[in-house]
């Protein structure tokens, strides 16, 4: 089989492999999508307007630098999730579409760009992600803190989660990004422990884990949101074991979703989990005592976000009612 590296112009002067790491790696197999991973494309007048915004700001979206495959059904209703902090990432997951690489220095306009944007847009509820920046001394943290910030005075009603990195040895920077006061903090475990050396080797599972419950610590009133991917390999143990130590950090919302390979030379699919099975996921999630469970086959961190943050303040409203 030939493979086609994908390449990505723009991310450099020169065009250049998205993922010169993974180049010289044997191609993976690829299993056959099943029926209900089939998405719409997206053509409509308001996702043509989504996409005005974000290319008129000078702006990356998750939305398409990770290939996400809701991005049809997002942009038709104006919801596009801003990637912060360029589009190159200094970390290397076996998962991720986005570009590997030595970044850009930081565009100290892209807050207040982000913040027009998402005024333009409308949105009530933005989410802002990043790649990741080991290479900053506060991993980005301060430019987090000023998107949030910018968002806050261009438009005051949005409510705003950040979805960041995990900040591994890059003292204080969880701190910096929490004193900006977002609704929703966000980091994603993306898999269970076992597979972290396989599938997100820059990480550490345990610290992950703490910084989302040293979030509520410093803040008890923000809500924290974790997601992993299923189809890695992970075994229901496993998965199970993890919803309990996301519990134990006090993690309030929980994100189930199935992996898709962006390439052959991504990990590959083992398995596709059956709608129903995230079905009782789900089930499984609220009684361990999530405020708010989304799992389906096409759940991402940011897939229905607006809602579900509605959703999740009624909930903690509820359960502060009956306490
Ligand atoms: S699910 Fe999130 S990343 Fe995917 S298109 Fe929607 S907003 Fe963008």
């Amino acid at each position: 089989m030939v493979t086609l590296i994908d390449r990505t112009p723009g991310v450099s002067e020169t065009v250049r492999p998205r993922h010169p790491e993974k180049a010289a790696k044997p191609d993976t197999p690829r299993l056959a999508k099943p029926a209900w991973l089939r998405v719409r494309a997206g053509g409509s007048k308001a996702y043509a307007e989504t996409h005005t915004i974000v290319k008129e700001n000078g702006l990356h979206t998750v939305c398409q630098e990770a290939g996400c495959p809701n991005i049809g059904e997002c942009w038709e209703k104006r919801h596009a999730t801003m990637m912060i902090m360029g589009a190159i990432c200094t970390r290397a997951c076996a998962f991720c579409n986005v570009a590997t690489g030595l970044p850009h220095a930081l565009d100290a306009a892209e807050p207040q760009r982000v913040a027009d944007a998402v005024a333009r847009l409308g949105l009530e509820h933005v989410v802002v992600t990043s790649v990741d920046r080991d290479d900053l001394a506060d991993g980005g943290a301060r430019h987090f803190a000023e998107t949030i910030t910018a968002i806050r005075r261009a438009h005051p009603s949005a409510t705003i989660e950040v979805l960041t990195p995990d900040f591994l040895r890059k003292e204080g920077a969880l701190e910096i990004v929490i004193e900006a006061r977002p609704d929703v903090f966000n980091h994603n475990l993306e898999t269970v422990p076992g597979l972290y050396p396989r599938i997100r080797p820059g990480a550490r599972y345990f610290h992950s884990l703490r910084l989302l419950q040293r979030a509520k610590e410093l803040d008890p009133e923000v809500f924290t949101k974790s997601g992993i991917m299923v189809g890695l390999g992970e075994t229901r143990d496993e998965v199970l074991q993890e919803l309990d130590d996301m519990r134990s950090a006090n993690v309030d919302f929980l994100t189930i979703g199935q992996y898709l390979q962006p390439t052959l030379k991504h990990a590959e699919v083992k398995r596709y989990v059956e709608p129903a099975e995230f079905d009782d996921l789900k089930t499984i999630g609220k009684a361990k005592g999530f405020l708010l469970v989304a799992s389906s086959p096409l759940t991402r961190s940011s897939y229905h976000a607006g809602d579900d943050f509605v959703q999740l303040r009624e909930a903690r409203r509820a359960q502060l009612r009956s306490a």
